[in-house]
C-alpha cells in the first residue's frame, strides 16, 4: 500500500436515542470564554418541537439555513456576514450545525469564514483554509452523505459552474452528536436518496484505482449496512435502521474522497438542471450499468423495495447548450473520473455516449 495522507477523524462522537439531550453539555463546556453560541439550523425545524429542545441561551444567536436549494457561495457570505455583526468582533464559543447535509456543510463553511478574512469562493479547494475555525459541533438530523465527518463542504459557484468544497483538516467537526430519534421526520423518498449517497461513496471507492485499505474496509462495511437497511426485512425507516444508516453515514463519511462516476454525472444534473445532490446521484447511476453492473442491479431491487420511483425522461427534451452544459458540468470533474476510467476517460466518456445517458435517464 502507498503512503496515506496524514488523516484526521473526528475526536469526539456520541450515538444512539437521547445523545441530542446531551449537546447543551457540550456547549456549556465551550462557554469559559464569554462568546456566543451559534446555531446553524435546517429551516424545517424552524417551527418543530424540537426546536424547544435547542439548548440556547440568551445572547446566542440561532441561524435558519435554506436547504431549498443546494448551498451556494454567495448564501454562505451573506450569512457569515450578517453572523459577524452580531458577533461584534466577539469570536463564538462554539458553532453548531443541525441539519442534513446542507446544513452541516453550511456551519462548517460559515464557521471557516469567521476566523479566515474574504469570500467563501477564496477557499474552494484544497488546503485553503489558514487559521482553525472555531469549536465546531455537528448535529446530523438526515443520515448518508457523511457531511458530518468529511473534511470538505460543498459550495455551488455559479459563476466558476462548479461544486466545491473547503478541503480542510479545518473544516472537520470537532464534535457529533448522533441521535436516530431526529430523523424520524425525514420524508421517505429523502431518506432512501441520502442513504444511498453513502452506497455511492462507498463503492465508486472500492471500483476506483484510488485506493486505501481502511478507506476499502469501512467502505465494504458501510455498503453491508445498506444492503441490510435497503433489501432486508425490516422497514428502512424502522428505528433501528434510522440508527444503522446514522453509523453507514458516519463509517462511509470517513471513506468518501475518491469517488468515481456517479458523482461526476450526478454534478453536472445538480449544475444545470438543480436536481438536489442524493436524487441526482441516483439518476446518475441508473444509467450505469455497463459500469457498475452489481451495484446498478441492487440499486434497482432498493428503489422496487421501498416502492421509490424515478420518474423517465428529466433530461428528454433539453436544448443543445444544455446538453453541452451536462457534458462540461460532467468532464471537468477529472479526478473522479480518472479514479474510475483511467486517464483515457475523455474518450471513453465522449460527448456523444454521455449525451446519449442522460437522454435515458
Ligand atoms: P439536505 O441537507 O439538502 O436536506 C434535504 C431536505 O431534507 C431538506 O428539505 C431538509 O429541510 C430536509 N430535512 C433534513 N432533516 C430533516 C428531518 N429530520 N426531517 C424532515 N426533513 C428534514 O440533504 P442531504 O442529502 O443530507 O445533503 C445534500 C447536501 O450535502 C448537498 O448540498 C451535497 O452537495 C452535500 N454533500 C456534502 C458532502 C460532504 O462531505 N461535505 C458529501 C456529500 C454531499
Ligand atoms: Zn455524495
Amino acid at each position: 500500500m502507498s503512503l496515506t495522507r496524514n488523516t484526521k477523524n473526528v475526536p469526539y462522537y456520541i450515538l444512539g436515542a437521547g445523545a441530542f439531550a446531551r449537546l447543551g453539555d457540550f456547549i456549556d463546556e465551550r462557554r469559559h470564554g464569554g462568546g456566543a453560541a451559534l446555531f446553524c439550523v435546517d429551516h424545517y425545524f424552524q417551527d418543530k418541537e424540537a426546536l424547544r429542545d435547542l439548548p440556547a441561551k440568551d445572547g446566542d444567536i440561532v441561524v435558519f439555513v435554506d436547504t431549498s436549494k443546494e448551498p451556494a457561495v454567495e448564501y454562505v457570505d451573506a450569512l457569515s456576514d450578517g453572523v459577524k455583526a452580531r458577533l461584534q468582533g466577539r469570536p463564538p464559543c462554539c458553532v453548531v450545525g443541525m441539519g442534513g447535509g446542507a446544513t452541516l456543510d453550511v456551519a462548517k463553511a460559515v464557521a471557516n469564514l469567521l476566523s479566515n478574512p474574504g469570500k467563501a469562493e477564496e477557499y474552494q479547494g484544497w488546503e485553503l483554509v489558514k487559521n482553525p475555525a472555531p469549536y465546531k459541533i455537528g448535529v446530523p438530523t438526515l443520515s448518508g452523505t457523511g457531511a458530518e465527518c468529511s473534511r470538505t463542504c460543498v459550495l455551488t459557484n455559479e459563476k466558476r459552474k462548479l461544486k466545491l468544497g473547503m478541503n480542510s483538516d479545518y473544516t472537520v467537526y470537532d464534535q457529533l452528536v448522533l441521535d436516530p430519534s431526529l430523523t424520524v421526520s425525514v420524508p421517505r423518498d429523502q431518506f432512501f436518496f441520502t442513504g444511498m449517497d453513502t452506497y455511492m461513496h462507498c463503492f465508486e471507492s472500492l471500483r476506483g484505482a484510488y485506493r486505501n485499505v481502511i478507506v476499502d474496509r469501512l467502505s465494504l462495511c458501510a455498503m453491508d449496512m445498506c444492503r441490510d437497511i435497503f433489501l432486508g426485512q425490516e422497514d428502512m425507516m424502522s428505528e433501528a435502521n434510522r440508527e444503522n444508516m446514522m453509523v453507514a453515514s458516519y463509517l462511509g463519511g470517513m471513506a468518501a474522497g475518491n469517488t468515481g462516476l456517479v458523482h461526476p454525472l450526478s454534478a453536472g444534473l445538480s449544475i444545470v438542471l438543480h436536481l438536489p445532490h442524493g436524487r441526482a446521484n441516483c439518476y446518475a447511476l441508473s444509467v450505469l450499468g455497463d459500469f457498475y453492473p452489481e451495484e446498478h442491479a441492487a440499486f434497482t431491487q432498493m428503489l422496487a423495495k421501498n416502492r421509490i420511483s424515478l420518474p423517465k425522461g428529466i433530461c428528454a427534451n433539453l436544448s443543445e447548450e444544455q446538453y453541452d452544459a451536462l457534458h462540461q458540468g460532467t468532464i471537468v470533474h477529472e479526478k473522479p473520473l480518472s479514479n474510475a476510467l483511467g486517464p483515457d476517460f475523455k474518450n471513453i466518456l465522449g460527448k456523444e455516449r454521455l449525451t446519449s445517458m442522460f437522454k435515458a435517464m
